[in-house]
């Protein structure tokens, strides 16, 4: 098992009925490195990266956290615990924020860490405030978040995962919902967990921030890796036309 990455996806392969959106992937993540995905839409990252916590789990592949495979086959009840243990170890950001809209930021933050670890409603206040003076937003732990901006929302979002202290962070096009003067306080929040050496796989559009951030990006059309490498690699010199071409588009 030592030879075993952080994360590790093996001959991943997913299909939706008939349409086979993953083929035969492969990732290994270390711990502390930040991956980024990148690729058209349609190719299958959020697909892959669902599949990471199985809400969309694999047709076929195995996905592994450290020494646990999180996708075993399991007895139905077995597995639903076995899901919920593992999802507690990985925090995930999604595109359109994903907030309790009728609990507070605080309720947003504590729910999780009092649910599912059982913590006292002291510690649980207690995380939320360090989680939110992390993201920035200390003075709105009462607010709801219909009375916060889009890059509030995510910066809460954020913090809402963190306080489950994971193993690894997940985000999902996390920026692309945003206005454009609100991406950057979102970006310098992720730049922070990156300096702090979280684990993260990032789907992106945004490939200058992948670029200044990320230690590795992979390339993904139709379902397949087509390339990855280190970010100088991919945006500077990529091998495949298909690479190029997306690039082309979107640098
Ligand atoms: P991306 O995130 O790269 O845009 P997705 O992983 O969302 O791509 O989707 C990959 C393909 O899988 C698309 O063709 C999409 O329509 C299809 N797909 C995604 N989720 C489902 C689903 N729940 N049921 C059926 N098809 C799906
Ligand atoms: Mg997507």
């Amino acid at each position: 098992m030592t030879d075993q990455a952080f994360v590790t996806i093996k001959n991943a392969a997913k299909s939706f009925g008939k349409l086979q959106v993953l083929r035969d992937i492969n990732l290994s993540v270390e711990r502390g490195q930040i991956v980024a995905i990148i690729g058209p839409s349609g190719s299958g990252k959020s697909t892959l990266l669902r599949a990471i916590n199985e809400l969309d789990p694999l047709t076929s592949g195995e996905v592994w956290l450290e020494y646990v495979q999180i996708n075993k086959t399991l007895p139905h009840r077995q597995h639903e615990a076995h899901v919920n243990q593992v999802r507690q170890n990985i925090g995930m950001v999604f595109q359109h924020f994903n907030l309790f809209p009728h609990l507070t930021v605080r309720g947003n933050i504590t729910l999780a860490p009092r649910m599912l670890k059982g913590l006292s409603e002291a510690d649980a206040n207690k995380l939320a405030e360090e989680q939110l003076a992390k993201v920035g937003l200390t003075e709105k732990i009462d607010e709801h978040p219909s009375r916060l901006s889009g890059g509030q929302k995510q910066r809460v979002a954020i913090a809402r995962a963190l306080a489950m202290k994971p193993k690894v962070m997940l985000f999902d096009e996390a920026t692309s919902a945003l206005d454009h003067e609100l991406v950057e306080e979102v970006n310098l929040v992720m730049k922070q967990l990156a300096e702090e050496h979280m684990t993260m796989i990032i789907v992106t559009h945004e490939m200058d921030f992948a670029a200044s951030v990320c230690d590795r990006v992979l390339f993904m059309d139709q379902g397949v890796v087509v390339e990855e490498g280190p970010p100088a690699v991919i945006f500077q010199n990529p091998k495949e036309e298909r690479t190029r071409n997306f690039l082309r588009k979107h640098l």
